[in-house]
């Protein structure tokens, strides 16, 4: 019974052209089938077969401004500098008190929206989502400047101000959680936020426009809109009163986001974009633990993660011992119905991704890289990929320097230190990289050469709200999570006061 119209000014309303997008279920499994999106239809008259199973408001550029109007209200009114921080941090706890109250819901939305599976959206998904909301709420009454001693009468200090009205945009990997490394920081620190979710996972972010209406956030701080990217995106980065815009997806579309918000009022940007992580292991590893890590580095999230562990080089002197019990691990995930407890990877959230995943395996068949596990779709229907790992690629193949954003490895043999981190470095992203090693000099020695925001040592894909996670190189700009993300939405004034300087 939940709401699936845009949340703006606390209301929940119909977008201003009165379109919706419809969602699917698609054979025996359920599978949102977005596939059929057409961004020139309107009427969004896509649905070819499958059951329908919701509708969802269609914002467009209009609702854009409406909500933009309603957060600035907001922040000269009832948000921003009008209220203290210890306010602001009770209702976000209040907020992740009602993410407590209905995890399993939220987990059964993220799982029916997204394709992974209910199992792990649960134990991981949603639980990190409400430790990020606990974590800023603590942090929104510790908000301050300094004070800065230049003369004796002169007193200067710093306020971190909100910025204002500040614009997101999610991606659908991790629709619940991005959502609230996105909305956590800019409620901490006084903005108002129009954001908006990925046309292909809208149903967690719409929900939680309930939950923050419920736990009284003041109307319009939090403004929620669902729609395409071309049009509600586009709108988001080019918009005049938006004065700072934080997007999370690909490194195509964040350039465009960049140059929107660079022509339109010079708004500040961060960026998290994609990623082609390399995971090290050293001859010196344990073998098991290197293997287990791996093995989640790659097939996490059915291989939809920024982060992926997704070229693996090995050491030549274990190297076939390695890819033997790689190969055993990834044979033993079990493929199916994301909300059975059985099953380890569901289906890729849309025909468009399956596409794309099944070409770049064509790629690397054609280029005349070895499909050394699966390579093929699993079953006969769904958006179900078989694990798949290649080898024998060369360093110039798309299937090593693309990023592909399904379960999909590369495993590459290296010789030694130098060979290894020349090699880790030759992409253009940066987010991510791993290193297993159990010497300590050699292990921490490769991690600061390599290029990477976060490098993960004997583990992958560790992530929690108080460490910084962003990218360097392609992978983006400024960092998400931890007290380095709230830095993203201030501005800092310094204020002079004279106290007893004459001017002659
Ligand atoms: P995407 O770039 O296709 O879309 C992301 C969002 O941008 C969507 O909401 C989309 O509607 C919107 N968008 C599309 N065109 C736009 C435009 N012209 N202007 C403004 N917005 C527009 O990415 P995706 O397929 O949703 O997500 C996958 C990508 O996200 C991968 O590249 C992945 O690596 C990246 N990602 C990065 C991180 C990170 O923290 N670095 C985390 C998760 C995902």
């Amino acid at each position: 019974n939940m709401s699936t119209r845009l949340f703006i000014a606390g209301q929940f309303v119909e977008g201003s052209d009165k379109t919706e997008i419809e969602y699917v279920l698609q054979s025996s499994t359920p599978v949102c089938d977005h596939s059929r999106s057409s961004f020139s239809n309107a009427n969004h008259d896509y649905i070819a077969n499958g059951k329908v199973i919701t509708k969802v408001s269609e914002a467009t550029a209009k609702d854009v401004d409406i909500a933009v109007a309603a957060a600035r209200k907001a922040v000269d009114t009832t948000w921003g500098l009008n209220v203290p921080g210890s306010v602001r941090g009770d209702l976000l706890r209040k907020l992740s008190d009602l993410m407590i109250q209905h995890k399993a819901e939220l987990s059964a939305l993220e799982a029916l929206d997204n394709g992974k599976t209910f199992t792990w959206a649960h134990s991981t998904d949603v639980t990190f989502a409400i430790e990020v909301i606990k974590y800023y709420a603590g942090w929104a009454d510790k908000i301050s400047g300094k004070t800065i001693e230049t003369d004796e009468n002169k007193l200067i200090y710093t306020r971190h101000e909100p910025i204002g009205v500040v614009g997101q945009i999610l991606p659908w990997n991790f629709p619940l959680l991005l959502f609230t490394w996105k909305i956590g920081p800019a409620l901490a620190t006084g903005n108002a936020i129009v954001l908006k979710s990925s046309e292909f996972t809208p149903l967690t972010a719409l929900r939680m426009a309930e939950l923050i209406h419920e736990a009284g956030f003041p109307a319009g701080v939090v403004n929620i809109l669902t729609g395409y990217g071309q049009t509600v995106g586009a709108a988001i980065s080019e918009h005049p009163h938006i004065e700072k815009v934080s997007f999370t997806g690909s490194t195509l579309v964040g350039r465009k986001v960049m140059e929107a918000a660079a022509k339109s009022n010079l708004k500040q940007v961060t960026l998290e974009l994609g990623g082609k992580s390399p995971n090290i292991i050293f001859d010196d590893a344990d073998m098991e633990q290197a293997v287990n890590w791996t093995a989640h580095g790659i097939f996490w999230n059915h291989g939809q993660a920024c982060c992926a562990g997704t070229r693996i080089f090995v050491q030549a002197g274990i190297y076939d011992e390695f890819l033997k019990r790689l190969t055993e691990r990834a044979q033993a995930i079990r493929i199916g119905d994301p909300f059975s407890t059985d099953v380890d990877q569901g289906p890729q959230v849309s025909q468009i991704q399956y596409d794309r995943i099944m070409s770049y395996i064509d790629s690397g068949k054609k280029e005349g890289a070895t499909v050394h596990l699966g390579g093929e779709r699993h079953g006969d229907e769904g958006y179900f990929i078989k694990p798949t790992i290649f080898t024998n690629t060369t360093p110039d193949m798309k299937i090593v320097q693309e990023e592909i954003f399904g379960p999909v490895g590369v495993v590459i043999k290296f010789e030694d230190e130098a060979d290894v981190i020349k090699q880790a470095n030759d992409t253009m992203y940066g987010l991510a990289c791993a290193v297993f090693s159990q010497n300590i000099n050699r292990a921490l020695e490769t991690a600061h050469k390599l290029r990477a925001g976060t490098a993960w040592v004997n583990c992958v894909n560790q992530l929690h709200p108080n460490v910084p996670f962003g990218g360097y190189k392609q992978s983006g700009i400024g960092r998400e999570l931890g007290e380095y993300a709230l830095h993203h939405y201030t501005n800092i004034k310094a204020v002079h006061v004279n106290f007893g300087h004459k001017l002659q």
